[in-house]
């Protein structure tokens, strides 16, 4: 076991490192401060080669006898092979979009392509009210749940409050845990989660979008309960303070982790939320406080359902940007067709794609996933059998590829 921590903590300081060079990479760090403390900006030649005798180390480990250290091994190695891709990727040795996805997410989702895509249009196309072209017709339909900056910490306070209190029924989280929601502007992404350590997050979200009434259960389930907040926490306390094994302390956002974080955070909305309990909860809860008809909500979503059957399309217009298949205006063009959004709103997806590049893939590919491999677990369908295996993934997290080594 010695091995494996010294490796461990190598890895921890390699990820610092990394870090100097890329101010995303480290997403939340809560090991020794004085790692921290001490890391120094180290020439990308030097961190490669520190990578690979990292890996070598690791691989001449071999089979372990116990499984918990095996799966602890099996995780850390893909996360090594994935600061080693990640720093030649800084030496500006960038991989095609689907190469990236293996080698940083571990992951290899589905490819879909205009002809998939258009046959939900078409459905959507029959649903959606009003005149003009699909995308217009949409975005003006979309106006009247938007919700109003004054009632944004009203709503957002009531969806989180009813998210913890049915993921507390189901995970027994440490008693001091608790995070502070932030309103910000001009990011990239709509809603952050920034774990500090000690069962603590500080959760923003940017106003320079609409939110639209969905989103305030989406993000409230994504970025806290039983989503990034609740996977940190659990770490935190299964990995890094009960097993003192370092390298779960620090998060690399550009590593096969965030597979599992963005895919678990998104499957969790509906752990949480069934389909037809979140449509009572907004119709009869949330819609009243946003002051928007509840008598809407259920045509809304229907259509918010239909829509979620374009998550890859996503994927497909990433990929195409991110090999400079595509120009920025054809890019933008796709995502309002296919996505259904506002000028401004691809706009600012394409930055997300530029800051972010194939990370795109762990939200709808990890979702799937994380879905699929609880649905493999699970015998019963009951709620209680689903959070059981939902928590023990949580709290002794797997990979892409390790997860569908077990489906
Ligand atoms: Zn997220």
């Amino acid at each position: 076991m010695d091995s494996i921590n010294s490796i461990a903590i190598e890895y921890v300081k390699l990820s610092l490192a990394i870090g100097q060079h890329c101010p995303n990479y480290v997403d939340a760090y809560y090991g020794p401060k004085q790692w921290q403390d001490e890391v120094s900006k180290h020439p990308l030649p030097q961190l490669s080669s520190q990578a690979i005798a990292l890996i070598s180390d690791a691989e001449s480990i071999g089979k372990l006898p116990d499984d918990n250290n095996q799966i602890r091994l099996d995780y850390l190695k893909k996360h090594l092979y994935a600061c080693k891709v990640y720093i030649d990727i800084l030496m500006g040795n960038t991989l095609d979009f689907y190469s990236e996805c293996e080698a940083l997410y571990d992951a290899k989702p589905p490819k879909y392509d205009e002809p998939h895509f258009d046959k939900i249009l078409t459905e959507l196309d029959a649903l959606v009210p009003g005149s003009g072209d699909l995308a217009t017709r949409f975005v003006n339909y979309r106006q009247s749940f938007v919700i109003h900056k004054d009632k944004l910490n009203a709503v957002f306070d009531a969806a989180i409050t009813e998210a913890r209190n049915r993921t507390l029924q189901y995970i027994s989280l440490p008693e001091n845990e608790n995070f502070n929601v932030e309103l910000v502007q001009d990011q990239v992404w709509t809603a952050y989660n920034w774990f500090k350590g000690n069962s603590y997050s500080l959760i923003q979200l940017n106003t320079d979008i609409n939110i639209y009434i969905e989103r305030a259960i989406d993000l409230a389930a994504h970025e806290g309960y039983p989503g990034h907040h609740v996977f940190n926490a659990l770490m935190e306390k299964h990995l890094v303070i009960e097993r003192d094994w370092v390298e779960y302390s620090i998060y690399n956002l550009f590593g096969p982790t965030s597979l599992l974080a963005e895919g678990s955070a998104n499957y969790g909305i509906e752990v949480a939320f069934p389909w037809e309990e979140r449509i009572a909860f907004e119709r009869d809860v949330l819609f009243p406080i946003a002051g928007i008809d509840p008598n809407e909500s259920e045509l809304y979503y229907k259509v918010l359902k239909l829509m979620s059957k374009l998550a890859y399309a996503d994927n497909m217009v990433a990929q195409r940007y991110c090999d400079k298949k595509i120009a920025d205006n054809q890019a933008i063009e796709l995502l309002m067709k296919y996505t259904l959004c506002t000028k401004e709103r691809a706009t600012q997806r394409l930055s997300f794609y530029q800051q972010n590049r194939s990370y795109v893939i762990t939200y709808n590919f990890g979702q799937d996933l994380v879905h699929e491999y609880l649905t493999s677990k699970i015998s019963s369908g009951s709620a209680q059998e689903l959070w059981h295996e939902f928590t023990a993934l949580l709290a002794r997290p797997k990979t892409a590829s390790m997860m569908q080594a077990e489906l």
